[in-house]
């Protein structure tokens, strides 16, 4: 267990889904370690795409990767579960996912590892940010500091006001020098799925999912223009999934018993 806090430092759960070894999460703590004592529990590789997925069919072991920074063999929403309830000395203040290499907005959000890690602590009652940034053409970052000093930002605005129960915030940064900040929505542009097939050394196929072009741009108030226009976007999202809008209209199917 980490030693015990200090009592007026505020315990921060950092983790992601590019891996403990990822930049992007070395950037992250160290900035959130200005406000509080950092506890890092991060996946042991690299997780992206893994959504929400928490793992139960197989046993998880926990290593030892330096002064409160803890290497799990699970997902990102097992590194969260564990942080909360084995590896932080009290219940954390907030949750910190990040600094992801690469957009999560859009429909993305579905599938980001990094936006799950922030929706879990806010299952778990802790107000939760996941932290994302644009990379270059090859797939780079050349520079997590704009991110992360934007994500002490908010950590510090969380902290400060709290977030409703059962919202979380989904943060995402532009290339380069942000214009500015923009409060959106979860658009609906979207990367359209393509799938490589190609043949393994046996001559029998394979399958490699992969992003592919962009379609085109949505709403004006979405995470997408925000980014698309050199804006930070800051989006509120919801633990809760129904869509009030189907209540009624179902209600009036009159289902019968089975
Ligand atoms: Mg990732």
């Amino acid at each position: 267990m980490p030693d015990s806090p200090h009592p007026d430092r505020p315990v921060i759960l950092v983790t992601n889904d590019d891996g403990i070894e990822a930049p992007g999460i070395a950037a992250l703590a160290e900035a959130l370690s200005a406000l509080g004592q950092v506890i890092v529990a991060a996946p042991d590789r690299e997780r992206s795409g893994a959504g929400h997925a928490l793992t139960l069919s197989q046993p998880l072991r926990v290593h030892d990767a330096g002064p409160d920074r803890f290497r799990i063999d699970g997902t990102p929403t097992d590194c969260v579960h564990l942080g909360v309830f084995n590896l932080t000395p009290q219940k954390p203040t907030l949750v910190v996912s990040g600094i992801n290499r690469g957009l999560n907005v859009g429909d993305d959000v579905t599938y980001s590892g990094t936006v799950a890690g922030a929706l879990e602590g806010t299952l778990l009652g802790i107000p939760s940010i996941a932290v994302s940034t644009a990379t270059d053409d090859d797939g780079n970052v050349a520079d997590y500091g704009p991110a992360a000093r934007f994500a002490v930002t908010m950590a510090r605005r969380v902290l400060e006001h709290g977030l409703p129960e059962r919202q979380l915030l989904n943060v995402n940064l532009p290339q380069g020098d942000p214009k500015g900040v923009r409060i959106t929505r979860q658009g609906t542009r979207t990367y359209r799925a393509a799938v490589v097939e190609r043949l393994d050394p046996s001559g029998r196929p394979y399958y490699w999912i992969a992003g592919a072009d962009m379609t085109p741009a949505g709403e004006p108030d979405g995470d997408h223009a925000a980014i698309d226009q050199g804006y930070i976007s800051v989006t509120p999202l919801d633990a809760n999934m129904t869509d009030t809008r189907g209540l009624a209209p179902l209600a009036d199917w009159e289902l019968p018993l089975p």
